[in-house]
């Protein structure tokens, strides 16, 4: 069966944090593909101020151009009414695939509030990346197994158990980046931050649309 994991978010904008996890997840966890799925206005952000969609996508198509196993996907962009992940993934969801869904450990403090969350995680395997500054809860109620620290092939023994927790949680990529961080730094005129927190055709890219520069 193909493994395709699902990477939903703001992507306002896409930086080196997400593109780090995609990389890392991917290749711990034997993964096809990885989509990255940006939102088109978060269920829990439709008060903030969140850049257009389509700026969102475009940064997201240069972040990944360079892996071919890494995609951008306007599922969510495209569909009739504000998807919750949890439509997305059976939108997204292929008898001859095994569908992952990656998250970040902040996200996964909130899971409980998410529309639907016990369905989405009879739908597909959940895998929690740690996140530094926010402490991965192991002990939120939800059955879940920490593979921190474990070696690939006890990884690989793991997702193959027919029984089990099917929520991962991993330290396959500690990067201290945020969208907020980027967001500030553009606004201070901080060239140098933003090249160190976004891939090179994303901080051209932000330069050159004038984003982030008003809050
Ligand atoms: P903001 O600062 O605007 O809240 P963000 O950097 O958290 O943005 P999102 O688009 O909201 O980016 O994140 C999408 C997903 O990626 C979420 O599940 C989030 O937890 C995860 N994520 C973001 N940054 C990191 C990181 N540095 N390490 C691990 N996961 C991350």
């Amino acid at each position: 069966m193909r493994r395709i994991a699902i990477y939903g978010g703001t992507f306002d904008p896409v930086h080196n944090g997400h593109v780090e996890v995609a990389r890392q997840v991917r290749q711990l966890f034997e993964l096809d593909e990885v989509i990255f799925v940006p939102a088109c206005v978060p269920p829990h952000k439709r008060n903030a101020n969140i850049t257009s969609a389509f700026h969102r996508f475009a940064m997201l198509a240069l972040a990944t151009e360079v892996d071919q196993r890494l995609l951008a996907s306007t599922a969510e962009l495209d569909a009739p009414q504000l998807p919750y992940a949890v439509d997305t993934v059976a939108r997204m969801k292929r008898e001859d695939e095994r569908l992952f869904f990656l998250i970040g450990s902040d996200s996964w403090a909130e899971i409980r509030t998410w529309y639907e969350w016990p369905r989405l995680l009879t739908m597909c395997d959940l895998i929690v990346v740690t996140r530094p500054g926010y402490e991965v809860d192991s002990h939120n109620g939800i059955d879940s197994i920490d593979i921190r620290g474990m070696d690939k092939s006890r990884v690989a023994d793991l997702l193959i158990r027919e029984t089990g927790p099917r929520v991962f949680l991993t330290d396959a990529a500690l990067v201290a980046v945020s969208a907020t961080k980027i967001r500030a730094a553009v606004q201070l005129g901080d060239r140098e931050s933003l090249e160190a927190m976004v891939p090179p055709a994303v901080a051209s890219y932000i330069e050159k649309y004038g984003l982030y520069k008003t809050e």
